[in-house]
């Protein structure tokens, strides 16, 4: 099974991604993480990356394009996978499923979490995350102990992009680039999309009951 996890920043797709790679056993794909990581690792994306991160820019197409056409021609990728934070324009989409036609795959579900901008706002301003890629909440999803990570004991830490001018600036460009995304897989019938404002685990159940539908 491939699926995309759509939404806003801040919708919670990473934080279903989490559970649904550990229930379906399908990598977990973060543009985000792969980014931060190249960011941390000093490389050259890293570099050329980061500015548009810090300001709340995506990052150009190529670099996109080219990052996940080397991760879905991972072996962990045979058997299915899971994207969150990818694509988020109309020409990523393309190339995505350029990319799959010549495997003979194809997107077989596209979960779109729908969320408010008040909420969304609440939740980004609050985010903590941690290096292993596991997001808490300071109120909504706080860790057992205070700034450390449950499941690698990491420091938490508050991203850059998470800063309130970033935050509006986030926004506004999912409005702009991405949000074309709904109408594009709702045309080619594979778009669910899910009510994002509810508690952490009855999104996962809801999300549970779309991809049931599916082979696995
Ligand atoms: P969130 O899910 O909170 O919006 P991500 O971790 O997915 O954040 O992405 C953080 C930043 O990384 C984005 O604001 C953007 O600058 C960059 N980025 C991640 N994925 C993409 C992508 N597919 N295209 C362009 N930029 C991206
Ligand atoms: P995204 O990957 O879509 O940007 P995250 O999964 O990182 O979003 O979630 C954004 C923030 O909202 C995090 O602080 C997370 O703990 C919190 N969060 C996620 N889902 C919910 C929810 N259903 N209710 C309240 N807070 C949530
Ligand atoms: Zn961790």
């Amino acid at each position: 099974m491939n699926i995309i996890l759509l939404g806003p920043p801040g919708a919670g797709k990473g934080t279903q991604a989490k559970q649904i790679q550990e229930f379906y056993k399908l990598p977990h794909i973060s543009t985000g993480d792969i980014l931060r990581e190249n960011i941390n690792n000093n490389t050259s994306l890293g570099l050329k990356a980061k500015s548009y991160m810090s300001r709340g820019e995506l990052v150009p197409d190529e670099l996109l394009i080219t990052i996940i056409k080397d991760r879905l021609s991972k072996k962990d990728c045979e058997k299915g996978f899971m994207l969150d934070g990818y694509p988020r324009t109309i020409p990523q989409a393309d190339a995505l499923q350029m990319i799959l036609t010549e495997s003979g795959e194809i997107v077989d579900a596209v979960v779109n979490i729908s969320v408010d901008d008040e909420e969304l706002i609440k939740r980004l301003s609050g985010r903590r995350m941690c290096k292993c890629g596991t997001s808490y909440h300071v109120m909504f999803n706080p860790p057992e102990k205070e700034d450390i990570c449950n499941t690698c004991n990491g420091k938490l830490y508050q991203r850059d992009d998470d800063r309130s001018e970033a935050i509006r600036n986030r926004l506004n460009v999912y409005k702009k680039q991405t949000q074309p995304l709904i109408n594009y897989y709702d045309s080619k019938k594979i778009l669910r999309t899910i009510d994002g404002s509810k508690e952490i685990p009855q999104i996962f159940e809801d999300i549970k009951k779309v991809l049931d539908e599916y082979d696995q």
